[in-house]
């Protein structure tokens, strides 16, 4: 075909564009049969080399699929499995067992999208209805899926003669590979549709309104079905996967359904007990903190936590208070401390075995 080792699929595929309008049955009428043994040749030749191209390209990324990344893409397992199927449906084919020319030109469902939401914790707690913009393929509305302009049809592809494989004798073996005029499909496009330019496909971009249900985590997959792109020659869609992450917060910590933060106090709070205001995730709770709370306490505030997705259960929030021990004291902060510390004495002696287990345990 006149590239060389080296060449790229481009390459290859340009070259193949060139000989095969030069050697076109159609545009060769008067040596007719002379023009369509060079095309056929060409195209095997052609049908090689990019069978070997789209080889070397699964053995780079066979196993690059469900990257963690975000964004968007067409499912890149399914898409890696199409190519798989072509490379043995190819393989398979040879000796010509017959299963006949394959029916490429039948609608065929589409790739399933996926896409990652970012939401923080507290639309997370409360759920949330929003419009995401999904750019997608779609049937050409013009020619519906077909990409042959309105009024015409597809015809039989002159290089494979409708089988949609070209058979390539190799010593004793017959070899038979999906024809590259026509992609297997066995039929070409005379006109193509004005508004696909063939492909029977047109991108958009699809605005989707999606209700989040509250209690959703890191890592929630929601199904939108029927929300991919648009299946081949019209037919159904695949489906949208909605990925969420949700953001971590500055305070609240999540463990399934309950939420934890740590909260200061001042020594005399937690001496002569005080009724503080803390942060849910709904605004604020009152919490009274008892007369000689020590330091790591852990005070449970029920059902202000998050919801189960179910809606059933109600986590709880869970609030360590954190004793804050004072720094850089004022001559006269300096004289109460040091009035409290003949007043108020603890024994410097360790703590049982027990019992110190239990302040770690509090900190944890
Ligand atoms: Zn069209
Ligand atoms: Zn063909």
């Amino acid at each position: 075909m006149g590239v060389d080792r080296q060449a790229t699929d481009q390459t290859i595929k340009s070259a193949y564009r060139k000989l095969a309008m030069q050697y076109h049955p159609d545009r060769n009428p008067e040596n007719q049969e002379e023009a369509e043994e060079k095309f056929k040749e060409i195209t095997e030749a052609y049908s090689v080399l990019a069978d070997s191209q789209k080889r070397a390209a699964y053995d780079r990324f066979g196993h690059a699929g469900m990257s963690s990344a975000g964004g968007w893409g067409p499912d890149f397992s399914s898409t890696i499995f199409s190519d798989f199927e072509d490379l043995f449906g190819d393989f398979f084919g040879f000796g010509g067992f017959g299963r006949g020319p394959r029916q490429r030109r039948r609608p065929s469902r589409g790739a399933d999208l996926r896409y990652d939401l970012e939401i923080s914790l507290e639309e997370a707690a409360r759920g949330l209805e929003t419009k995401i913009k999904i750019p997608r393929s779609e049937t050409c509305s013009e020619c519906h899926g077909s990409g042959a302009k309105q009024g015409t049809a597809p015809t039989t592809c002159p290089a494979c003669g409708g089988r949609g494989q070209i058979r390539h004798q190799q010593g004793f073996f017959a070899v038979s590979r999906t024809c590259p005029h026509c992609q297997g499909m066995g039929q070409v496009i005379r006109e193509a549709c004005p508004v696909c330019v063939g492909k029977g496909q047109v991108s958009e971009e699809k605005v989707l309104s999606l209700k989040i249900p509250a209690g959703v985590e890191e890592g929630t997959r929601l199904r939108v079905s029927g929300e991919g792109e648009a299946g081949g020659m019209g037919g159904a869609h695949g489906d949208l996967y909605v990925v969420l992450r949700v953001r971590e917060h500055p305070y609240f910590e999540r463990q399934g359904n309950d939420l934890y933060y740590t909260i200061p106090i001042s020594i005399s709070q937690a001496t002569l007990g005080a009724e503080i205001k803390v942060p849910t995730l709904k605004g604020q709770e009152r919490l009274r903190v008892p007369e000689g709370t020590q330091n790591g306490t852990v005070f449970r505030l029920r059902g202000c936590g998050m919801p189960s997705v179910d809606g059933r259960r109600q986590g709880d929030l869970y609030v360590s208070v954190y004793v804050v021990t004072p720094t850089r004291l004022s001559r006269e902060q300096r004289r109460v401390f040091e009035m409290l510390n003949s007043a108020v004495r603890v024994e410097n002696q360790p703590l049982e075995r027990r019992a110190s287990e239990k302040v770690k345990d509090v900190f944890r």
